[in-house]
């Protein structure tokens, strides 16, 4: 049997094996320094080449325009959901908060310690499948601060690809599982963040892109200088001491994403890999999703076993395979393939092999 094993983990992810050996193999001695990287200070030379190729590659990737600063932060996406109301509400005692599923809605959750988030419901049902109403239908108010959405929801493997488009609104996504995996226009948005541990690097830092007008924004509020985007700004995203482990991994990985050939190549490839999970499971009479296709998320493919005694054995049986991490989320239960650019072909091509010898066997 091919014992490969494929990580299909949702968060954190596998990470390219290229740059694992890298890591691994300058990990004691970094660049001839006698050291490895990270028992060194933040602010050396060593380290500020590090992070200014980390923001170089973030801004060709992305192609963020001029207008928008990057912040790198602690405190993972979640610390994101404070920091945002804290930094954006200004005079207003309001957000708009769409809530297509868990991310979005923990989001709206943690909003209302700072004001009265307005709940856009964009769950819509077409031919018996989950989808989300376009965005015109969204029932938005021309009286809040911002509006704020998560573009791929990670444990229900539902995904917004459609791109905003509303006149004098402050656009804020949370784009933790779907952040360079496909073409956006940032233009489109006034603040984009997501944290690192699924398409980035390892687990430690949130990447934050605004646009820097946002920084203007005066806030009532008293609140922890270490969420505050000012302060963040002013000390180039080091008031504290950063992540240093996580900003180096990530930067190899921004690097190898680049090597690859940029977006343009994961787009596809990511579009490839997800559809071949889809056409199998739309195919067989044991496998279910019920996402309308519209909506389907091609970071994290979630199904369900139309017969759920075989759940375990299933599980089982992908572990053996060494198709590793798959267990759903307990919030929604099923399966769940997180397919993250740093998963090859070759690996969803052997889960759906898997899935379609077990349904000729058991279903
Ligand atoms: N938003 C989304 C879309 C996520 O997937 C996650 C984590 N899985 C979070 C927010 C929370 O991220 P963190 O654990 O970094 O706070």
């Amino acid at each position: 049997m091919n014992t490969t094993i494929y990580n299909f983990s949702a968060g954190p992810s596998m990470l390219p094996q290229e740059v694992l050996q890298q890591v691994q193999n300058e990990f004691l001695n970094w660049n001839n320094i006698g050291t490895s990287i990270i028992e060194i200070s933040h602010r050396s030379l060593e380290f500020q080449t590090i992070v200014q190729e980390l923001e170089q590659y973030l801004r060709e990737l992305l192609d963020i325009p001029d207008q928008y600063t990057i912040l790198f932060c602690s405190g993972g996406a979640r610390g994101q959901f404070d920091a945002i109301p804290l930094n954006l509400l200004g005079n207003d005692y309001s957000a708009d908060y769409v809530n297509s599923g868990y991310w979005s809605n923990s989001a709206m959750l943690e909003a209302k310690k700072y004001c009265l988030p307005r709940k856009i419901n964009v769950i819509s049902q077409i031919e018996n499948k989950i989808s989300i109403m376009p965005m015109k239908e969204w029932n938005l108010s021309n009286n809040t601060a911002y509006i704020h959405y998560c573009p791929n929801e990670t444990i229900e493997g539902i995904a917004i690809y459609e791109e905003p488009n509303f006149d004098n609104k402050i656009i804020v996504g949370d784009f933790s599982s779907c952040i360079l995996s496909r073409k956006i226009n940032i233009q489109k948005y006034d603040l984009i963040y997501a944290s690192t541990q699924k398409n980035i690097g390892p687990s430690g830092m949130t990447v934050i892109i605004l646009k820097h007008k946002l920084l203007n924004i005066h806030n009532k509020l008293l609140f922890p200088s270490i969420l505050n985007y000012k302060t963040l700004f002013k000390y180039q995203s080091m008031f504290n001491t950063p992540v240093t482990f996580s900003w180096y991994v990530s930067g190899l990985v921004l690097k190898w994403i680049k090597k690859q050939g940029g977006i343009h190549f994961f787009e596809k490839l990511n579009f490839q890999k997800s559809k071949l999970l889809y056409d199998t499971i739309d195919h067989s009479n044991l496998y279910i999703n019920n996402i309308h296709q519209r909506n389907r998320s091609n970071m994290n493919v979630t199904f369900k076993l139309k017969k759920p005694h075989l759940n375990n054995i299933f599980l089982k049986k992908l572990n053996k395979h060494g198709l590793k991490f798959l267990k759903g989320h307990k919030i929604v239960g099923g399966f769940r393939a997180s397919i993250y650019n740093a998963m090859p072909i070759s690996g969803v091509q052997k889960l759906v092999q898997f899935m379609i010898q077990f349904e000729k066997k058991y279903g």
